[in-house]
């Protein structure tokens, strides 16, 4: 068996982790100069999105001896909207560091992989798929999937971010379901340190939105949270992104191929978390090619999960500031903080319900 790998992010290393545990050696093509070669962002995991699993760094370690560590541990999430503010505390995920930091989780990630890793290339799926006897696609967009009509783009977003420097609690992120930052979207504000954090706006590229500019958005929350926290917060990086797709594929395998990470269709559209699921169907492509599971049979969860978190979104991107308001309320209650912690799996949950309602 001669597996390809295309794509040195975090479907395709640990794919390639997991295939070398199994005896199988890949070829990994990556068209960087090197793993991770972009922007410095931080992202975060909630666990109580990713249940069945309740930790889900614990389950990679445990389960298919893939160590990652976050640069934060969250002990408090704060969610704001226009007039209400909802604090949730505990145990409730990680932050993650991405891009060219040394600690970014695709260089942890790199560390770990013995296969060789094939940087500049610019060998096509095509070329691969010849050359090859099995493709994981890995490439972190959908369009390969979606050249081959196997791939469906629910919506695209915009999203403009920059590093902070300041004075920050690295265990306490922030998110804003307010419309003056973000409409039909949301903000967030994640420390990678105690003196830098990520502060981003992402909204959706719906023909409504056409006129926002994400430039000044994102400069209004600035504002906001220097006033609130009251510190200059110099912007030391920046970054922009346009025509960001969520989508999911038709076919998570077609003959020899498999779609993993984005291409798979790993961005959760509730919120955008697509770092765990990436993982797992880089995983999932493995044990499949080992003889372990159906690569389609282990993603049906994820797919699950992807529709329930659309439903989600779909259903809070229908209301105004003073219906978000009311979500954020609902969140500031013991109940809602005794839910993150438990293990009610929250998205099917909401998934099943919004899509058990009447469409208005
Ligand atoms: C700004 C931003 C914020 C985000 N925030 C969060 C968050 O808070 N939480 C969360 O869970 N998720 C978040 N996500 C989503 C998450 O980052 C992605 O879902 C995840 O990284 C996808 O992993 P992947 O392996 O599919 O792609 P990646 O990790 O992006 O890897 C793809 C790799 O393929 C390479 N490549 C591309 N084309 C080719 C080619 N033709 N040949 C060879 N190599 C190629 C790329 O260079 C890259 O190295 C965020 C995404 C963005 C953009």
């Amino acid at each position: 068996m001669k597996v390809a790998i295309m794509g040195a992010g975090l479907a395709g290393l640990s794919c390639a982790l997991t295939l070398e545990k199994n005896g199988i050696s890949p070829t990994v093509f990556e068209s960087r100069s090197q793993v991770g070669d972009r922007f410095v962002n931080s992202e975060i995991i909630l666990s109580a999105l990713c249940r069945p699993h309740r930790d889900p760094l614990a389950y990679l370690a445990d389960t298919y001896g893939i160590f990652l560590h976050p640069v934060g541990h969250i002990s408090e999430l704060l969610l704001f909207s226009e007039h209400e503010k909802a604090v949730v505390n505990g145990q409730l995920g990680f932050s993650t560091i991405r891009g060219r930091d040394a600690d970014s989780w695709e260089k942890q990630l790199a560390r770990q992989v013995k296969s060789e890793i094939v940087f500049n290339s610019r060998h096509a799926y095509e070329d691969l798929l010849e050359e090859y006897t099995h493709v994981v696609v890995a490439t972190g967009d959908g369009a390969y999937a979606e050249k081959m009509q196997n791939y469906q783009t629910d919506l695209t977003v915009t999203i403009k971010g920059a590093t902070l420097e300041g004075s920050f609690n690295r265990y306490a992120v922030a998110a804003w379901l307010d419309s003056r930052y973000a409409p039909q979207g949301y903000s967030y504000f994640i420390p990678y340190s105690e003196h830098e954090a990520n502060l981003s706006v992402a909204f959706p590229d719906y023909p409504q939105n056409e006129n926002v500019d994400a430039d000044q958005l994102w400069q209004h929350l600035h504002e906001t949270v220097r006033r609130d926290l009251g510190q200059e917060l110099k912007i030391t990086d920046s970054f922009s992104i346009t025509g960001y797709a969520i989508g999911l594929c038709n076919y998570p395998r077609l003959g020899n191929t498999f779609f993993t990470g984005n291409c798979f269709g790993a961005i959760m559209p509730f919120l955008g978390f697509g770092q765990y699921p990436a993982i797992l169907t880089g995983i999932y492509a493995a044990l499949d090619l080992c003889g372990k599971g159906r690569y389609e049979d282990l993603t049906r969860p994820l797919r699950k999960s992807y529709q329930n978190a659309l439903a989600l979104r779909r259903s809070l991107e229908k209301l105004d500031n003073k219906g978000l308001d009311l979500v954020v309320k609902a969140l500031n209650t013991k109940a809602a903080e005794r839910l993150f912690h438990s293990r009610f799996d929250f998205l099917k949950g909401a998934g099943m319900l919004l899509r058990a309602l009447p469409e208005q």
